[in-house]
Parts: structure tokens; C-alpha cells; sequence
């Protein structure tokens, strides 16, 4: 059982790495954004109190993110441990998790930090496009926009929350808001450092050297 958080900024690579780490370690991925995305396309009830929160770049309230996410842990195909990518955002949202997972014998056993400088997530974001089916991101250029995704054939779009005002909120949200998650965790010495500026395959390469250089905290 080995339960893993990804903090870094929006465009830091988190989601593929996320996604890349969890199958090479067998690991659930529970990305709070994916989901939140699915939830606004299918226009259920979910869905329907969040989508104003996603056009803005602000935070979803924690209510409804922590009873989301956490139902998503204790799901029985969860069991092998996971890896969650855009949760927590906040110190708030932070202990919540501690303590839900405490109550079930669990933690979080490592945080990988995907550290990107502002001036390329801002580049990246501007020129990413993704699989509205598999999330799965691209940058403009390598699929071409008419293309299809290469993992599971669905069309490519540009997400609305990339749109350059919006950018500009999230990465404004993100430095008051989850930014300070790293020195919490660091003070708990769950924390890896990982720089995100290399290519896909070192930087996942990177953060499975780390994750194996220390054992989890938790059985
Ligand atoms: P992401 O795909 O992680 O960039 O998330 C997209 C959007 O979903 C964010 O801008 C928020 O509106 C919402 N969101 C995702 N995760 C959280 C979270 N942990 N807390 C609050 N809002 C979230």
C-alpha cells in the first residue's frame, strides 16, 4: 500500500505524470480536476454546482472536493493505494485527508513536488490542447489540432480553462492557495523535489528513483 500526492503548479506536468508514475507502481489514479471536468460534461448534480468554479480558475469549495475525493480513496478499487493529482490545493483540504485517512490506518506516504518555472507554465498552458475523453494532454504541434489522441482516438480541444485570463487566476490561486502544502509536507519529511523542465520520460524517471529511495510511512 503506498499512497502518493503530486503538487505542482497548473502545466507543471502533473496529471501525466501522475498518470505515467500510477501505472508503472500499480497505483489508482484520482485526479480531482478529471473528475470535476466529467461531472460538468455529463451535467448531473455534481457537475452542475461546480462548472462555475472551473470557468473562473477558482477553487471548488472544500465541502464538496474533500466528500468527492475522500469516497474516491476508501472505494474498494482503491485498495493497492493512490496517487492523487490536484488534491490537496489546500492546507484545509490537507488535514482533512490526514485525518480521514488516519481514521482507516492509512497516510500519505510521499509528496512529489513538480517544480516548473512560472514563465514556461505560462508557455505550456497557452499551447496545450487535450483528449476530451482521456484527459490526456498535447502540446500544440506534436498531434496537430486535427488529429486524433493517440491513447484512445478521441478528438482534441483546447481546454476553456486555458484561456489566458483564466491562466493567469489559476497560477494566482495556486501560489496562495497549494503553494504552501509544500513546506507542510516538507515539515513532515514526505516531501521529494522533482525538476520539471526535462523531458516526459526523465522526469518520470526521476520521481520513481526518488520514490524508491524511501519506504513508505505507512503499511
Ligand atoms: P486541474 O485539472 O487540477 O487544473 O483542476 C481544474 C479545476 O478544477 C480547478 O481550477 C478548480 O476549479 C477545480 N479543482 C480541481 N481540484 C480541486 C481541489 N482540490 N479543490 C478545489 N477545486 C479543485
Amino acid at each position: 500500500m503506498y499512497n502518493i500526492v503530486f503538487l505542482g503548479a497548473p502545466g507543471a506536468g502533473k496529471g501525466t505524470q501522475a498518470a505515467a508514475v500510477a501505472q508503472r507502481l500499480k497505483l489508482v489514479h484520482i485526479a480531482s480536476g478529471d473528475l470535476f471536468r466529467q461531472a460538468v460534461e455529463r451535467g448531473d448534480e455534481l457537475g452542475k454546482k461546480v462548472k462555475a468554479y472551473l470557468e473562473k480558475g477558482e477553487l471548488v469549495p472544500d465541502r464538496i472536493t474533500i466528500q468527492m475525493v475522500l469516497g474516491r480513496i476508501s472505494a474498494p478499487e482503491s485498495r493497492p493505494g493512490v496517487i492523487l493529482d490536484g488534491f490537496p490545493r489546500n492546507l484545509r483540504q490537507a488535514e482533512a485527508l490526514d485525518k480521514a485517512l488516519a481514521g482507516q490506518g492509512k497516510a500519505i506516504d510521499r509528496v512529489v513536488y513538480i517544480k516548473v518555472s512560472e514563465p514556461e507554465l505560462v508557455r505550456r498552458l497557452s499551447r496545450r490542447w487535450v483528449c476530451r475523453d482521456c484527459q490526456v494532454p498535447y502540446p500544440a504541434g506534436e498531434a496537430g489540432v486535427s488529429e486524433k489522441c493517440g491513447r484512445c482516438g478521441g478528438r482534441l480541444e483546447r481546454r476553456p480553462d486555458d484561456r489566458a485570463e483564466v491562466v493567469r487566476k489559476r497560477l494566482k490561486v495556486y501560489f496562495a492557495e497549494e503553494a504552501p502544502l509544500i513546506d507542510y509536507y516538507a515539515g513532515l519529511d514526505r516531501l521529494v523535489e522533482v525538476a520539471g523542465e526535462a523531458s516526459v520520460t526523465e522526469v518520470t524517471g526521476q520521481i520513481i528513483s526518488a520514490l524508491s529511495r524511501k519506504e513508505p510511512v505507512a503499511g
